[in-house]
């Protein structure tokens, strides 16, 4: 990474608005962006359509270490069977670790990138300029997965998607690899009470005040 390179993390938990705010970031920006999360669902799709379980350690690893990031079917990953099964095969540490070189690559351009996932502040890009950990109530989330998975066809049910983000909060927060929290460094951004343009204004001026900082300290 170039030290002028922007490189922008953003984490948080499960419909917390983070892959929205990533993308409008990155078009605001001028930025690559790479949301994580596509690599472990796409990991879990491989090995479902493979007919294996989600604890097969060696298949899981091998899945994880074939992704090519072009060969995404972004449509067929985004089920909420596959956010589910992603979140199972997230807590493999062997499944992690096999994934962090082309994470680091796709950071590493020199003209920086955005990339949002659950570990990118803490383990992925610990040194990167901007890191930003966004969350909302798990009330206010489970209606925004409910609205977007209605949008794309799929049948919802407010009380059982509101119990997946509260099980998959659980589960990306209490494994023992890498779970999800905030970095030390992180500025929180809450986005309960936000909508999508005030979320978007408020993640861009903690970026532009993080570059008057460091302007200031060159
Ligand atoms: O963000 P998304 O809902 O697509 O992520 C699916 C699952 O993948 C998450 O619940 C989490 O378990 C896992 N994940 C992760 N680390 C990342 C990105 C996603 O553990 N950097």
């Amino acid at each position: 990474m170039s030290e002028r390179a922007l490189t922008i993390a953003i984490d948080g938990p499960a419909a917390s608005g983070k892959g929205t705010l990533a993308r409008r970031l990155a078009a605001h920006f001028g930025l690559p962006h790479l949301d994580t999360g596509l690599l472990y669902r796409a990991t879990a799709c491989a090995l479902l359509d493979e007919g294996r379980p989600l604890d097969d350690i060696p298949a899981a690893v091998a899945a994880a270490r074939g992704l090519a990031l072009a060969d995404f079917d972004e449509a067929r990953l985004r089920t909420r069977e596959l956010g589910e099964a992603a979140s199972v095969v997230a807590a493999i540490p062997d499944v992690r670790a096999a994934l962090i070189d082309l994470q680091r690559g796709f950071a590493a351009r020199p003209e920086g990138a955005v990339l949002d996932g659950r570990d990118i502040g803490t383990v992925i890009c610990p040194a990167a300029p901007v890191k930003i950990f966004v969350t909302a109530s798990a009330e206010t989330r489970a209606q925004r997965r409910a609205l977007e998975l209605a949008a794309r066809g799929e049948k919802v049910d407010y009380a059982s998607i509101l119990a997946d983000v509260r099980q998959r909060d659980e589960r990306d927060s209490a494994r023992s690899a890498a779970p999800l929290k905030i970095a030390s460094d992180a500025v929180r951004l809450d986005t309960t009470d936000l909508d999508i343009e005030a979320a978007f204004e408020a993640a861009r001026d903690i970026v532009l005040d993080k570059l008057t900082l460091a302007a200031r300290s060159d």
